[in-house]
């Protein structure tokens, strides 16, 4: 797959690296040594010794960048892009995606998770913080194993279903399952790959579920509870009828609120329950593309941000986006946000930061991705900022915004993952885009064919 062994050093010249360290430092004039998968050093150019490196990679038009992480994508539904139009949340779940998701099998899911893990690798993402589906939730580990890239994923689960009654397993199943599966896939693939704990959202599961759910993560240390919270208003209106509480005030009555926890969206949340977020250290996963798409509102992050809680950012699922680009997530989480907050507000930097070390912080993985440093991990990616509609300066002035408001997937040259080229100079060393895009449509006729 890749050329590079586990032993090799590699080195990487760029023309300039973005850190995202503390001092958000941009360096200049400095090569990257990469040793057993890690960044063993910062070498200046003029000491370089290319005869010790098994790979010297000259990559002096390029700039080099941490690999980004998405807190909340759904990689069972890319398949289903295009396919779950102008729907608001509820609807768009009770008509369109859980009847989808309900259909998958092993194999629909397996090629479901390679075009989601090629699609995300093109666009430069390293790392992921994934839903799951129902059922078959080892399919979707193992690919993550076998791809390469670093993540969380886990059965998403769901023991109620007013919206669509078939899909939906019992409590006893639930909680056996995801013991297995914890226990059979977190900490697995080197270290790359973690379990989370996935209950789908409120409305889908009964108290029990919640609460037994968070006591079994107590024995796999560094899994995440991840679930989708205070999405849109029709959501948060059923909540109430059901608890006579908001729905975050619910997850902390029933003590599931932590720092191990990733909720997905809140967009619509009460002074009350922000200060519920920032007392538990919350971590919420913000998906502008979808909020806007199923119409659900503009979530208050630079609310958030001044009062301390922390916000990173997912394209959510391919059908509510229709893209896994985070590059459309960055973009769209400052410019929403500017004309309600003021033009300053949401800058590129920090909008780089929540897509960069902030993401690896939410995820409690900031000791070994994140940022370009000495002893991380080498989750990197290098892109082409020399293109027409890219900035024309090389000042450290224009980077940020030239990342976030001028640049697309497409500047992605080169990622690599744990030391390894997954992607390289634009072509995918995981995966063939002409077979797995066949096979996702194949794939796909036949699940339609199996929903009644
Ligand atoms: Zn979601």
């Amino acid at each position: 797959m890749s050329k590079s062994k586990i032993g090799d050093k590699l080195l990487i010249i760029p023309q300039k690296i973005v850190t995202a360290d503390s001092k958000n430092r941009i360096l200049k004039g400095i090569a990257v040594e990469i040793t057993d998968g890690k960044i063993s050093s910062f070498v200046s150019k003029e000491e370089i010794q290319k005869e010790n490196y098994a790979e010297v990679y000259n990559a002096s038009n390029l700039i080099l960048i941490p690999g980004f992480i998405q807190t909340h994508v759904h990689l069972s539904q890319t398949l289903f892009r295009g396919l779950a139009e102008d729907l608001p949340l509820l609807e768009w779940l009770r008509l369109k995606i859980f009847p989808f998701e309900n259909a998958h099998n092993n194999e629909s899911l397996l090629i479901t998770a390679k075009l989601s893990i090629n699609e995300l690798l093109m666009g430069g993402t390293t790392t992921f913080l994934d839903m799951g589906t129902l059922r078959y939730g080892e399919v979707v580990l193992q690919e993550m194993i076998d791809s390469g890239i670093r993540g969380f994923s886990g059965k998403c689960l769901i023991d109620i279903n007013d919206l669509y009654l078939e899909f939906k397993s019992s409590t006893n199943e639930e909680i056996n399952e995801i013991r297995n599966l914890a226990q059979n896939y977190h900490n697995t693939g080197d270290g790359r790959i973690k379990y989370s704990f996935s209950p789908r959202f409120v409305l889908s599961c009964t108290e029990e579920l919640l609460k037994e759910t968070k006591e079994i993560m107590k024995d796999f240390p560094g899994s995440i509870y991840h679930t989708h919270s205070s999405e849109s208003l029709q959501e948060i209106d059923e909540v109430r009828k059901r608890f006579h509480k908001e729905n975050i005030e619910y997850f902390n009555s029933i003590g599931v609120l932590d720092d191990h926890t990733v909720l997905a969206h809140c967009v619509h949340t009460s002074d009350n329950e922000r200060k519920m977020l920032k007392d538990r250290n919350t971590r919420i996963a913000h998906c502008p593309s979808a909020n806007m798409k199923l119409g659900s509102g503009i979530a208050p992050i630079p609310q958030y941000l001044k009062e301390g809680i922390s916000v990173t950012l997912g394209a959510d699922g391919a059908p509510c986006n229709n893209n896994l680009s985070i590059f459309n997530e960055m973009r769209l989480a400052s410019l929403i946000q500017k004309p309600i907050y003021g033009a300053e507000s949401m800058d590129a930097q920090t909008i780089f930061r929540m897509a960069t070390i902030e993401g690896a912080k939410a995820l409690h993985i900031q000791d070994e991705v994140g940022s370009v440093e000495v002893g991380k991990k080498a989750d990197l990616v290098l892109m082409d900022l020399d293109s027409y509609s890219n900035s024309y300066s090389d000042s450290d002035e224009s980077i940020y915004s030239d990342i976030i408001f001028s640049s697309t997937t497409e500047n992605v040259r080169s990622v690599m993952v744990d030391g390894r080229w997954l992607i390289k100079g634009r072509e995918s060393l995981v995966y063939e885009h002409k077979e797995i895009i066949s096979k996702g449509r194949e794939e796909l006729t036949k699940l339609m064919k199996r929903i009644r």
